[in-house]
């Protein structure tokens, strides 16, 4: 029997919190890849960071060995903003195993991650986790999942990762259910990196599954999109140590130590193919590499590649101007594992910063977050903004990008989600019910399910403007629905929109650090607003100041701040009013003088309140 039918790749796909770590956690120690007295807590998330915010940014596959078999898991992040990474993970892989928590629930993460599970056509194995919480309801969730994969009771496996009750069931469930993979050994080869990172001695290192062909040490490999050629240093699998193999096969997960300096040039999605020269040749002097490169052993790469888009801006500024410089050396050092970060540098009246390009909002504070914990970055950063798309030959906003939002929460706050939604510019697309959809369970059995503890909830699907995520968008959601709500969202399409540039005249000045773009209908309440902020943070002058609101170059809105007084006449007691009024008229000639030559000064405060430094 070839040594294909002996391998299993699987994903665990869950809503954040669900318990994926710990249930990895739990089969690298039935599996003995970990031992238990060894066991750290969640030894996949290994990053500071996503332990404590109980998400997982980098994933890391590992090679686990069950009875004669290979498992290979691979552990996907829980996050909107990486919804491609995680469908190349899953398109690495034959199942999934979708874990629902029992006192949650399905969540919004829990369906949109089961989707794309369903695209790549793999095998879902239901498991509902956190049977031993005194507020689990078995039950119901079981009744949840069945309603949303057509499954039978006997097909979900209820487990406790924590104290590993019935965690064993899983492997069973693997070995029967999920099928080998099937490759062909003898094609040219054909590998999908499904990550890749920088290690600071080996270089640039990618995860990935073997395809078709094989893949050793000294092959001259070519990664599809981005044309990268070089000869492959090594290749292994994770256990979860790395584990250097003679080969990786068809059907195989590992890694390979390509030698490249840069992680922008292994891609997720990308397909590595051979070249057909060996290495041995390559080094023989004037051997031609240009002709030898033309002959690929594969003309067709993997489907499924796409380009990193980034949606979310901020411009970063160094809170000291002298450490500009070394802003700009940890960004880099960031981007050597993070493709999809890009920046360049921008100046404005804050000093020099970068103006750097985000896969989303979680994205940007993860990476703000490790600038300032792991570099010691202390930064002030612009409000993000949405990536819109300008005419060509004006500075004009033509669209702006829109999303597919899925919000589940509890029945009796359809009403007001929607309210929320549409004073956000949402459209409202329609509702499902959680336990109705494709359930095939009687009126009554339904009825009865529903007044448990997960009390009826549905799921409403709107579109939305992406910039109306911008801003307290998640606390509102979660205010307005005591917690009961998640949500989860796909890049949709760009829409025309009727945006304007919005900008602020401080005594006549334009001050391009306060110029945005902002949607008409919002335009006044937000400028109004924000000349308040600035209002409230410029302090007095000897002369009055005028703020101002300009969109698309007319007055919106308008503030002033009163000159400072200065009491020249405290000094006269008694009556002599002429001299009172010489003084008076002095310090009028002496105020115009300042009005003509005066320059406002703005506090380091009033650009940090108008710029929400908060994030
Ligand atoms: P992830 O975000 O899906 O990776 O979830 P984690 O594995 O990080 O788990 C989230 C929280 O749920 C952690 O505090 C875990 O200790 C807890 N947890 C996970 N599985 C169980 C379980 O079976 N029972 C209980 N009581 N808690 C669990
Ligand atoms: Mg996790």
């Amino acid at each position: 029997m070839p040594a294909q039918n002996f391998i299993r790749n699987f994903s665990i796909i869950a809503h954040i919190d669900h318990g994926k770590s710990t249930l990895a956690d739990r089969l690298l120690e039935l599996t003995g890849a970990i031992e238990k007295r060894k066991m750290q807590a969640q030894v996949l998330d290994s990053m500071d960071l996503e332990r404590e915010r109980g998400i997982t940014i980098k994933m890391q596959p590992v090679c686990l060995q069950y009875q004669n078999y290979i498992l290979n898991l691979i552990d996907t992040p829980g996050h909107a903003d990486f919804t491609y990474e995680v469908s190349r993970s899953l398109a690495a892989v034959e199942g999934a195993l979708l874990l629902v928590d029992a006192s949650q629930g399905i969540e919004a993460q829990t369906i949109s991650n089961l989707y794309l599970a369903l695209e790549q056509n793999l095998t879902i194995i239901p498991i509902i986790n956190k049977i031993d919480l005194k507020n689990a309801d078995i039950k119901k969730t079981k009744a949840e999942i069945i309603g949303l994969l057509g499954c039978v009771h006997s097909d979900i496996i209820s487990v406790s990762a924590k104290t590993g009750q019935n965690t064993e069931k899983i492997f069973t469930a693997i070995l029967d259910k999920i099928p080998a993979p099937v490759g062909d050994q003898a094609k040219p080869l054909k590998a999908l990196i499904f990550d890749s990172f920088y290690d600071d001695f080996r270089g640039v290192i990618c995860d990935v599954r073997v395809v078709d062909g094989q893949i050793e040490a000294g092959d001259n490999i070519k990664f599809w999109a981005t044309g990268a050629e070089t000869e492959v240093l090594e290749v292994g699998i994770w256990t979860p140590a790395a584990k250097p193999k003679s080969s990786l096969q068809a059907g195989e997960i590992g890694y390979i130590v390509s030698g490249l300096k840069e992680v922008s040039k292994c891609r997720v999605g990308d397909t590595v193919v051979k070249l057909k020269v060996k290495s041995e040749k390559l080094k023989v002097k004037n051997f031609n590499l240009q002709t030898a490169n033309c002959k690929l052993q594969t003309a067709i790469p993997l489907p499924g590649y796409k380009e990193p888009r980034p949606m979310v801006f901020a411009t970063i500024f160094p809170k000291e101007a002298n450490h500009f410089e070394d802003l700009r050396d940890a960004l880099a050092k960031l981007k050597l594992n993070d493709a999809s970060l890009s920046f360049k540098p921008e100046s404005s009246s804050l000093g020099r910063g970068f103006r750097a390009g985000f896969l989303g909002l979680l994205h940007l504070d993860i990476t703000l977050e490790r600038l300032r914990r792991e570099y010691k970055m202390e930064l002030v950063v612009s409000s993000p903004a949405v990536g819109y798309q300008f005419a060509k030959n004006n500075n004009q906003v033509e669209a702006e990008p829109w999303v597919k939002i899925d919000i589940i929460s509890q029945e009796k706050y359809i009403g007001s989600l929607m309210a929320f939604a549409m004073s956000r510019r949402g459209e409202y697309i329609n509702t499902e019910y959680l336990l109705s959809v494709k359930s095939e369970k009687s009126p009554s059995e339904r009825d009865s399910l529903a007044g448990k503890q997960l009390s009826n909830r549905v799921i409403l699907h709107f579109h939305l403007p992406l910039s109306a995520m911008l801003v307290n968008f998640y606390d509102g959601l979660k205010s307005l629905t005591q917690g009961y709500a998640s949500f989860s969202y796909e890049f949709l399409a760009y829409r025309p929109a009727a945006i304007s540039k919005l900008e602020i005249l401080i005594a006549n000045e334009k001050k391009e650090a306060f110029t945005t773009f902002i949607h008409q209908d919002e335009a006044y309440y937000y400028a109004k607003n924000l000349l308040l902020k600035l209002k409230a943070e410029i302090p007095r002058h000897l002369f009055e100041i005028k703020l101002q609101a300009a969109l698309s170059g007319r007055i919106i809105a308008a503030e002033k701040i009163p000159p400072l007084r200065k009491d020249v006449t405290a000094k006269l007691y008694g009556g002599d009013v002429t001299r009172k009024m010489k003084l008076l008229e002095k310090q009028k000639k002496g105020k115009k003088k300042l009005k003509a030559f005066g320059s406002v000064e703005i506090p380091q405060s009033a650009y940090l309140a108008v710029m929400g430094s908060a994030r």
